[in-house]
């Protein structure tokens, strides 16, 4: 693979899609994941839930590509058999977060959701005899997905297309040399480098993308973010759950409310809470974040899972959550500060022809996949 066209650095469901759209373009594609096996990173630590494009603010990316990822991402799971429901959700509020939960209600019509619905207390309890709330809204487009189908599906489209995948390959830098780029990709099992020639680079290493871009040369400082981090952690639910659609509060600062979720095994969650992290060592963003951080959840934080659900669930027994998994979400910026957009950058941003960078790409980056590597595409073609 020494000489390629494009290269696609990170097989995560945003890799994988953006490998897909080049391939199927007609585009000869390698993929390079330095894990063993592709999908192994934030997208095999998510909820899975295909979003409907309620939260982000109306024009942002987030906004966009969620809305248009969705209807995207139905139209191909559909096609592919990918397995999916759509559960539907609700978003409940007490009294006195009226005024949010019909803020949240304006800005999901104005982003194009245009089958949300306000209920009452009473309408939402025919639904969810169990929520206690004053208020709700009801998303009848929200569903849950199987996220490793769906990227064992991008990848045999990409596959079946042209592209190939090199797992155990991480780009540890690339530099312009001429009309081309040069990647360094070290062998993770041998140890050995290779340099790599492509005309298109896709930075879509996830938790690391912006340590890769740190390596990149000519790649200005001012376009290079900070690294933050927020762990998401889930407390699994022992036993059934008497809801049969996605429950979600109001969204609190950094995340969105502790939430239940349901998997496609039907397994009930609350969570991803929001646990903010300390700067990682230099140590660790030279041996790859993925493998970094403690993804294991402190069982201390199931008192306060229990107390957030009883706000809108009080039948929780007693006893009846336990640790469950936890992912970790690439963050712009740090507790306290406003919600940062997804950050692709392409060649009019920095100039660096055939270049692109994906920062941020926390939650909706699941469900707009597919817009995402339709837009990645537009910047360099
Ligand atoms: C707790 C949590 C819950 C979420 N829930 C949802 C949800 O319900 N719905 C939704 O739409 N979104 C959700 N998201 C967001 C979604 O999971 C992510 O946007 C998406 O998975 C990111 O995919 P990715 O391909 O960018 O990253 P990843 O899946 O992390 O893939 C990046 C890949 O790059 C590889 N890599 C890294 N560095 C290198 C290198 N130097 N060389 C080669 N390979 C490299 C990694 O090994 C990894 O496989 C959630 C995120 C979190 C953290």
């Amino acid at each position: 693979m020494n000489k390629v066209d494009v290269l696609v650095v990170g097989a995560g469901v945003i890799g994988l899609a953006i490998a897909r759209e080049f391939a199927m373009a007609g585009r000869e594609v390698v993929i390079a994941e330095c894990q063993v096996n592709a999908g192994t990173g934030t997208s095999a630590r998510n909820s899975g839930v295909i979003h409907a494009g309620i939260y982000y603010p109306t024009g942002s990316k987030k906004a966009q590509w969620c809305v248009r990822g969705r209807h995207l991402l139905y139209e191909y799971v559909e096609r592919h058999h990918v397995a999916h429901r759509r559960i539907e959700k609700l978003i409940v509020a007490a009294h006195g977060e009226a005024d949010r939960l019909e803020a949240l209600y304006q800005t999901g019509i104005a982003n194009g959701v245009d089958d949300l619905v306000m209920l009452t207390g009473d309408q939402a309890r025919g639904l969810e005899p169990a929520i206690d709330c004053d208020l709700a809204i009801h998303s009848p487009s929200t569903g849950i997905i199987d996220v490793h189908e769906l990227m064992h599906a991008l990848l045999g489209d990409a596959q079946a297309h042209g592209a190939m995948l090199a797992v155990g390959s991480r780009c540890a830098r690339a530099e312009r040399v001429g009309s081309v780029w040069q990647v360094e990709v070290s062998d993770t099992a041998a140890v050995s480098d290779t340099l790599v020639t492509c005309d298109v680079l896709i930075n879509a290493a996830g938790l690391d993308a912006i340590a890769l871009a740190r390596n990149i040369q000519g790649l200005g400082a001012d376009h290079i973010p900070p690294m933050c981090f927020a762990k998401g952690n889930y407390a699994r639910l022992q036993g059934r759950s008497p809801f049969s659609r996605l429950i979600y509060p109001v969204p609190v600062p950094g995340g969105l409310g502790t939430h239940l979720t349901i998997d496609m095994g039907g397994q009930a969650q609350f969570g991803p809470d929001v646990q903010w992290l300390d700067a990682p060592t230099a140590e660790q963003i030279q041996r790859g974040l993925i493998n970094a951080f403690d993804y294991s959840v402190d069982e201390t934080r199931l008192e306060r899972f229990a107390r957030d659900v009883r706000t809108w669930w009080p039948g929780l027994p007693d006893g009846a959550l336990t640790v469950g998994y936890a992912g970790v979400r690439p963050k712009l910026v740090g507790p306290g500060q406003p919600a940062a957009d997804f950050m692709v950058q392409g060649p009019r941003d920095h100039d660096l022809p055939g270049l692109v960078n994906l920062f941020g790409m926390e939650s909706p980056g699941l469900t707009s996949c597919l817009a995402i590597a339709q837009a990645v595409r537009g910047l360099v073609e």
